[in-house]
């Protein structure tokens, strides 16, 4: 086989090896990707069985049923605290700010003339 021909092989495979590392490459990050996605997915629906266990066992002496009502409950306090900082308080049915004086709330349409009166 002359210089010339040896050459055109050489240059030839390694265009298809560098071909097949860039395929692999994409292969990897599809994979990486498409597990990332799964693992999100699989997250949302732990949170979303876990939020149903919840709702039906909160009432039961439990120390994570606890935790996660102790937490629900300084979020509302926070919530409640950002709320007065900004000079009003969270509407009770879908959290956001309402001020004194409002009748309804702007978001979603509660009637919040009573949440001010203490
Ligand atoms: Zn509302």
């Amino acid at each position: 086989m002359g210089f010339l021909d040896e050459l055109t092989e050489g240059i030839a495979n390694t265009t298809r090896d560098i071909g097949k590392m860039a395929q692999n490459a994409g292969d990897l990050t599809k994979l990486q990707y498409d597990k990332k996605v799964k693992e999100q997915e699989l997250q949302k629906l732990y949170e979303n069985l876990g939020k149903k266990f919840y709702n039906s066992h909160k009432d039961e002496d439990d120390d994570e049923i606890k935790e996660i009502t102790a937490c629900i409950l300084r979020i509302k306090e926070y919530t409640n605290d950002i709320m007065e900082l900004k000079g009003g308080k969270a509407c009770t049915r879908c959290g956001a700010l309402v001020k004194a004086g409002d009748k309804y709330c702007s978001a979603c349409g509660e009637k919040i003339d009573d949440i001010f009166e203490e």
